[in-house]
């Protein structure tokens, strides 16, 4: 069995691994690079029950598990380490004065802990690019392919339903199954399958070099930005390097993964904010100022399941916030869905089929 995954963020590494692991000869496709898009510019924040009461629940718990497991599994170092996980608040005016625990005092004056919000048993993080190249460094290591190429179509066969691999720049790669994981760039897949809408709403982030000054927990504070409350989350990595993100628009999504670039405004106001938590956020530490565009479903839920209206055709995307967490477990159950009929875990909250599919006459794709 012959399985093309088009995509090569984290969503299609994960699969492409869990495929390999069978056994099963996969194939993917990526446009620009390995974890060229969100996958390589995410926070990469793991939490194991923060999605409990939703439909993602047990998705996010096995996630949270396999990254774990993957750590001690295959070669590697991505920086995964469990973390402590603290939220609070930016004092408007900067006087709030606390007396913090020593290992939060690198934070300025105004800065407020109110509590802490997950333990290294719940909580820990891995530096995503890494973890996406490792993932599918591991996949390819079991003889899956990964060529450079534009999937540009869906061929059928002759019965029009039967997916029978894809087109890329003209020429087709045959293969008994396709799966779909171009993040927001699935939205283009409804073109040639019954689809429903995949948006991108797009992030800053900066990245900091801030070496072993700034401590291994993660924080999540509210902030007044223009009069607008706004919740600014700090990330620092195993690899010293600290990821900042807040604010997120609507942005036209480009056609071109290499072609994202940050609004300018947004990262100025970023960049203030930063400097307003501590004063290790200094510019001469930036190591990128950067957006991605998270993949979005108008129900806020991932799409992972069988296409319908199609045979050997299936989608992983959608992932939103949890992206980076929720790949490792989309990967296995759609390894298992793929090879065995069907998944462990239960995919019908995610089924592509809950959602109306997308008039593709809508699609601008010029
Ligand atoms: C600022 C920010 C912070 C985040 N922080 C976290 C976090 O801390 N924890 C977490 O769990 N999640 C986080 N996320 C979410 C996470 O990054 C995403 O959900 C996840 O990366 C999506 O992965 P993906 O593989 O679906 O898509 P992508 O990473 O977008 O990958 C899609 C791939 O498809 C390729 N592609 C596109 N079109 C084509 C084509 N026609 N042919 C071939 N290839 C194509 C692209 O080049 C790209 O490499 C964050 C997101 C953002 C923006």
């Amino acid at each position: 069995m012959r399985v093309v995954i088009c995509g090569g963020g984290v969503i299609g590494a994960c699969t492409a691994l869990f495929l390999a692991r069978r056994g099963i000869e996969v194939i993917v496709v990526e446009r620009t690079e390995v974890a060229a898009a969100a996958s390589g510019k995410a926070g990469g924040f793991l939490a194991r029950d923060w999605c409990a009461g939703t439909p993602l629940d047990a998705l996010a718990r096995r996630s949270f598990a396999l990254h774990a497991q993957l750590a001690g599994d295959i070669p590697g170092d991505w920086g995964y380490r469990p973390m402590t996980v603290y939220s609070g608040f930016v004092a408007p005016d900067g006087d709030a004065r606390q007396a913090l625990p020593s290992k939060l005092r690198w934070l300025a004056d105004g800065v407020v802990i109110a509590q802490r919000i997950g333990t290294h048993e719940t909580t820990a993080i891995v530096h995503p690019r890494k973890f996406t190249s490792s993932v599918m460094d591991a996949a390819l290591a079991l003889g899956a392919q990964l060529r450079r190429g534009r999937i540009t179509a869906i061929p059928r066969a002759a019965d029009g339903a039967t997916a029978r691999g894809v087109e890329v720049e003209g020429s087709v790669i045959e293969a008994d199954a396709v799966v779909i994981a171009m993040g927001p760039w699935s939205l283009l897949a409804a073109q040639w399958a019954s689809l429903p809408a995949v948006y991108g709403q797009r992030s800053p982030s900066i990245v900091y070099d801030t070496g072993t000054d700034v401590p291994a927990d993660a924080l999540f504070l509210e902030h007044e930005d223009n009069g607008n409350a706004v919740s600014i989350e700090v990330f620092p990595r195993a690899d010293g390097s600290t990821h900042v993100t807040a604010l997120s628009d609507i942005a036209p999504l480009p056609l071109d993964p290499a072609a994202v670039t940050p609004d300018e405004d947004a990262i100025v106001r970023l960049q203030a904010m930063s400097e307003r938590l501590s004063s290790l956020f200094d510019p001469a530490r930036i190591i990128a100022r950067q957006a991605c565009f998270r993949p979005v479903t108008q129900d806020g839920l991932p799409l992972i399941g069988k296409v319908s209206q199609s045979e050997g055709l299936y989608v992983a995307t959608g992932h939103n916030v949890w992206g980076i967490l929720n790949a490792p477990a989309t990967g296995e159950a759609l390894a298992q869905l793929i090879a065995d009929g069907a998944a462990q875990i239960d995919l019908s909250p995610f089924d592509p089929a809950r959602l109306a599919p997308l008039d593709p006459s809508l699609l601008q794709t010029r």
